[in-house]
């Protein structure tokens, strides 16, 4: 198979991660016979200080014309500190999801067991969680007119959808869940907000199509609480832009770290690939950060956008040899972790490499 990739390695970690994502995706294509292409492209901190534009024109074209985008993170300490500088890293992120319609964001929960130990909730809790989120992407407050009045001293981001924002991740979500545990639960904030009245609408409407999948409604406090107390009672969460931002933050406890956590954004076009962490500025350059969740997008990356199944389990499996193995990257380190097992980025990167060598090879006998 031959397949046009746009690595947008982003700022802080995201540059660290990717590299391994891309080592990973040379791997495949060496031990499946594909031909991967990559092209490589400015977004983010790097973009504003290079062009004065998060989402220079040159990297839009390049994205508008590949088959898969594996993008790392943006962000840089100088804007989070100053809310006043008004080009931003995340527009550039915002602007791309919206360029390439790229609506829905699938992020997968699924704990590998040898990380049980990793998260701070109770292991017995954890055992057997697999969700998959839909959280919508091109909408809600991030989208919204947004402004300042009163001298400044009033501030307001409007929350706002429209019907076909929330029927097309609806069907996503209910055709998602008819190849799993056929339940979807739906998270809003109905009892207040105007918005979510008509989310809940459409969805409960969406649903009648699905008959074979049951549907519920969530409030977004108690679904973060019962999404602690009790990952295992949810299968598909579909979810709008702000809530799924963060429940998300909180579901990734469950896999053990942020590092651990894939994400898909498609929609209309190109599909999109990156882990749900963000630039990581204080472990920036340190050499630490954990790249499975690169890795793991990467996965993502070959069943979703090219139907590569069997390429996609291999790398599941070479990450989870990897860390039945014993080794892992300081964040999901515990304290029975033998010190000489803890890698640094490139080498965790390395192994995982080597072992989707060991894997193919298993395989074909
Ligand atoms: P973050 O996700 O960057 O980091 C949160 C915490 O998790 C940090 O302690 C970090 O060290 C840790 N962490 C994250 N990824 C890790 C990894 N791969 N391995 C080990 N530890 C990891 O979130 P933040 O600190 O809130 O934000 C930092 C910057 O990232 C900000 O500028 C923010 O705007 C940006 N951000 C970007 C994205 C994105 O590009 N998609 C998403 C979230 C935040």
């Amino acid at each position: 198979m031959k397949k046009k990739i746009v690595i947008l390695p982003g700022d802080g970690i995201g540059k660290e991660v990717t590299a391994e994502g891309k080592k990973v995706l040379e791997k495949i294509a060496e031990l499946f016979d594909h031909q991967f292409e990559f092209d490589e492209a400015q977004i983010g901190h790097d973009a504003i200080e290079a062009s004065g534009n998060p989402l220079p024109n040159e990297t839009l074209a390049k994205l508008k014309n590949c088959d898969a985008i594996l993008f790392g993170a943006v962000g840089h300490p100088k804007y989070d500190n100053d809310p006043t500088l008004k080009v931003r890293p995340e527009q550039g992120l915002l602007k791309m999801r919206k360029e390439l319609g790229l609506y829905a964001n699938l992020r997968p929960i699924k704990l590998f067991d040898e990380l049980l130990k990793a998260s701070s909730i109770k292991a017995e809790i954890l055992k057997g969680s697999d969700i998959l989120f839909f959280r919508e992407l091109t909408g809600d407050v991030y989208f919204g007119e947004k402004g300042r009045k009163d001298d400044g001293n009033t501030a307001f981001d409007l929350m706002i959808y429209q019907r076909y924002e929330v029927e097309r991740i609806a069907h996503k979500a209910f055709q998602a869940a008819r190849t799993r545990k056929k339940k979807v639960t739906s998270v809003d904030k109905a009892n207040v907000l105007e918005s979510s009245r008509l989310w809940r609408q459409v969805v409960t409407e969406i649903g009648k199509l699905y008959p074979d999948v049951e549907l519920e409604h969530q409030f977004v406090d108690s679904a973060a609480m019962k999404l602690i107390q009790n990952p295992r009672s949810f299968d598909v969460v579909v979810t709008g832009n702000l809530f799924g931002d963060i429940l998300t933050d909180e579901a990734s406890q469950i896999a053990g770290s942020m590092g651990m956590l894939a994400s898909a954004s498609v929609g209309d076009t190109v599909g999109l690939y990156e882990p749900i962490h963000g630039s990581a500025h204080d472990i920036t350059g340190k050499g630490i950060a954990n790249p499975l969740a690169s890795i793991l997008s990467v996965a993502l990356m070959l069943d979703i956008s090219f139907g590569l199944k069997e390429e996609s389990e291999t790398i599941i499996k070479a990450v989870e040899q990897t860390l039945k193995a014993g080794y892992r990257t300081t964040d999901i380190a515990d304290s029975h972790t033998d010190k000489n097992k803890i890698l640094n980025t490139s080498n965790m990167g390395s192994l995982v490499v080597e072992k989707l060598e060991k894997v193919t090879s298993a395989q074909a006998v």
